[in-house]
């Protein structure tokens, strides 16, 4: 409460209200980097031209370390590291940019990208929505009571995760008609489907939209006659990446309003906030931006990935699940990294996850516990890692659907055979000698 009281004082104008981001292009004019070497440089543009980069001043001037670098975790959150790509994709990838050919340049990159699994777990084939026969393009319904909607003007973020594997999408112009005309299918989706209480607003970062932009879609929802849709939810990484967004942006105050008018029509405005790493909980802006929102009514509730490099280790997880809390934040979801792009870079096994998992759950207090996982956004569904354990001297991950394609599969306990190197749900052989596993049947 105290904090509550601490933060309602007006919001300071912070030291950085005007956004600045850096791309491939201007990725030597970084101030930051002017004693890397060329060499090191050049690692970072090879690396780029594959996994998209892209950062801002928030994240280089108050995230990052720069005493810490190379190890900073928020420098290796964002910028591109050169064991990203494996060996043989990095030389290629360095040879195309030498020959300064532009087409030859960009076939390789995609050439390699391609073999980085893009779109994993089905998403693309699956889940597709349809009305009238026809396929809803920038949704995805695959959990019952649950939809998840991708504004098109929402497909880029504030600075880019280096484990995130996306080719943002800019869409120029007629920003709002765009928004009018897809919000409208979803609206008339909703309206067929009436045992959906939630939709999500995913990207990309949906706050990167303009005010104005994420008004259209949301405004609507609340006009529309939809009473079984309950909670709105946005997932983002801004309060991360772009505090600024709720307090110095042009469009604050007006973001704010929004947010408070989707409260005041007796919804429930949830945010899936992305947060990697405790220290991006630690600057003024963010908490400030935190309490600016939860003021408006809204929640909070945060997800990540485990992370080699960042974020594999119990205390780190403990002491982010601690500073959310303290916060206002509800701790919601502990994540496997999924199985692209540089999964060899950043994923963790099973066996450590769950570890790591345990060994930080074991450190917080009841009100941090509302967290779940290990979990894997599988094709099938959510799948928890329970634990380990030996059962008639076989050893054996229990496992759960924590959300399944097929809604009653869920708290199914079920049994894989243990596996020290397996990472996700398809590296897994059934334990017990059982040919499937119940949900492959
Ligand atoms: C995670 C996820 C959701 C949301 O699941 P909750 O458990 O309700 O947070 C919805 N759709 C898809 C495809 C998801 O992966
Ligand atoms: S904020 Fe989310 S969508 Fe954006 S780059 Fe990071 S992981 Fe990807």
């Amino acid at each position: 409460m105290n904090y509550l009281i601490h933060f309602s004082e007006a919001v300071t104008p912070t030291s950085h209200p005007k956004y600045q981001a850096y791309t491939l292009k201007q990725l030597r004019k970084i101030p930051q980097l002017k004693d890397f070497t060329e060499e090191q440089l050049f690692a970072m543009e090879v690396v780029a031209h594959v996994l998209p980069f892209r950062t801002n001043n928030y994240v280089i001037e108050e995230l990052i370390n720069w005493d810490n670098v190379p190890d900073d975790p928020i420098f290796i959150l964002t910028f591109p590291q050169k064991d990203m790509l494996t060996p043989s994709h990095f030389k290629q990838m360095a040879e195309a940019i030498r020959t300064q050919d532009k087409t030859h340049i960009k076939m390789t990159a995609n050439a390699i990208r391609t073999q980085l699994n893009p779109h994993p777990a089905g998403q693309m084939e699956h889940n597709l929505p349809q009305i009238e026969g026809k396929p809803l393009s920038g949704m995805q319904h695959k959990y019952e009571q649950t939809v998840l909607f991708f504004p098109s003007q929402g497909q880029t973020c504030h600075a880019y995760c280096s484990f995130c594997f996306r080719w943002p999408q800019f869409v120029g112009m007629n920003e709002l008609k765009i928004a009018m005309k897809e919000v409208d299918l979803l609206i008339k989706y909703l309206q067929k489907n009436p045992q959906i209480t939630d939709v999500i607003f995913t990207g990309g970062d949906p706050l990167i939209m303009k005010t104005a932009s994420l008004a259209a879609y949301i405004d609507a929802l609340l006009d529309a006659d939809l009473p079984h849709l309950q909670n709105i939810r946005i997932g983002t990484k801004a309060l991360a990446y772009w505090p600024y967004r709720f307090l110095t942006d042009n469009d604050a105050k007006e973001l704010l309003q929004l947010f408070k008018r989707v409260n005041q029509a007796g919804k429930h405005l949830a945010f899936m906030a992305h947060f990697n790493h405790p220290i991006e909980l630690e600057t003024k802006a963010v908490q400030q931006a935190i309490q600016q929102v939860l003021r408006t009514g809204a929640q909070i509730r945060t997800q990540s990935p485990v992370l080699s490099h960042i974020n594999d280790d119990a205390d780190i997880w403990a002491k982010m699940w601690k500073k959310q809390v303290n916060l206002g934040c509800i701790p919601y979801y502990f994540f496997l990294v999924r199985d692209t792009g540089a999964q060899h870079y950043f994923g963790v096994n099973l066996a450590k996850a769950w570890e790591i998992f345990q060994g930080a759950y074991q450190q917080v207090g009841g009100i941090a516990r509302t967290v779940r996982g290990p979990s894997m956004s599988a094709s099938p569904g959510k799948v928890q890692v329970l634990g380990v354990q030996e059962v008639q001297g076989e050893k054996v991950f229990v496992l759960q659907f924590l959300q399944g394609r097929q809604s009653d599969w869920v708290l199914r306990p079920f049994f894989a055979h243990y596996d020290e190197q397996a990472a996700w749900l398809d590296d897994l052989k059934p334990a017990f000698n059982a040919q499937h596993f119940f949900f492959e049947y």
